[in-house]
């Protein structure tokens, strides 16, 4: 399969086929990314990192990928010492980044400047977060770890809970669950529903999720528990976000009787949707999810520059 200069843009651009070869890929990158392998597979490129918004996972593990394959990183920096700030438009920055990298890494606080960015780049954009729209590549290291934890993503029932107006890893997971045969029920307040559009989408591909807000009436048959942060920066109004900060918890009675094998997810930042003594249960996987951001990361960037043969 030949992904040499794909853009990464959103989930739906993918099929389930090329979703389970970055996923194999990605494997193969594990002890790579473990730093028990050396693989100089990106010597001499160079991977553009340009985040208008903050990150601390996403950015790591694109650059922790980057020199695990000895490649470099070329790092955009803070906003205020760029253009940006003396008004150069995001066509421009790109048009000209694209001149000095290999690959382009954007996350920008506006939905579709991905999109846009792809149009004005010969060399692939991979979108490490485009405002409220899409998270793909995290939602192939969510799906890498599903099926690292559970070893498979069909017949699970996935759980998805909190913030998932504003939360674009929910949508971009939803999107790529879709491809799959699973049962999907999403948790939030009602002023934080998953937005009709990708509950549209996935009536269109015959998934009818369960909407509901009581997160015991279906955490007992959650094979996948998908928490997420409620995302305070994209609120209206300070008041707005005080409605429905902290809405939802897990701690140690939450997850009495659930499935021995259920595991809970979550993106990061937690604020305090998940209470640190789950941390210790053998539900937690988010930080090993985390970790997976690194080897899933090595084989998009891989594939994206055409060195998936050498893997
Ligand atoms: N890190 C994830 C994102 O960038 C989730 C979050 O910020 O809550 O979307």
């Amino acid at each position: 399969m030949n992904l040499k200069g794909k853009d990464v843009i959103s989930i739906d651009d993918f099929s389930r086929k090329e979703l389970e070869h970055i996923l194999k890929v990605a494997k193969k990158m594990v002890p790579v990314a473990q730093g028990k392998k050396d693989l100089k597979l990106l010597q001499g490129r160079i991977m553009a990192s340009l985040f208008f918004e903050p990150s601390t996972r996403t950015r790591l593990s694109f650059s922790a990928a980057m020199n695990r394959l000895d490649g470099s990183v070329l790092e955009f920096g803070e906003l205020e010492k760029t253009s940006v700030k003396k008004g150069e438009t995001l066509a421009d920055t790109i048009r000209m980044v694209d001149g000095y990298s290999d690959v382009i890494v954007l996350r920008h606080n506006s939905e579709g400047a991905a999109r846009l960015a792809a149009k004005f780049a010969d060399k692939p954009v991979l979108n490490a977060g485009d405002g409220t729209g899409q998270h793909p590549t995290q939602t192939m290291l969510d799906l890498f770890t599903i099926m690292e934890e559970r070893k498979k993503i069909d017949g699970s029932h996935i759980v998805f809970l909190g913030d998932l107006k504003y939360g674009r890893t929910v949508h971009s997971l939803a999107q790529a669950l879709a491809m799959y045969d699973v049962e999907m029920t999403f948790i939030s307040p009602k002023e934080l529903h998953m937005p009709k559009h990708i509950v549209d989408y996935l009536k269109e591909k015959g998934i009818t999720p369960k909407e509901s807000q009581s997160l015991t009436k279906h955490i007992k048959s959650a094979d996948v528990l998908y928490v997420t942060r409620i995302q305070k920066e994209r609120f209206p109004s300070e008041s707005e976000y005080s409605t429905v900060a902290g809405a939802y918890r897990i701690d140690l009675d939450t997850l009495e009787g659930v499935k021995d094998d259920m595991i809970i997810m979550h993106p990061l930042p937690r604020v305090s949707e998940i209470h640190p003594d789950v941390d210790g249960t053998k539900h937690a996987v988010y930080f090993r999810q985390a970790f997976n951001g690194v080897p899933v990361r090595m084989a998009l960037l891989s594939l994206a520059l055409g060195k998936e043969g050498q893997v």
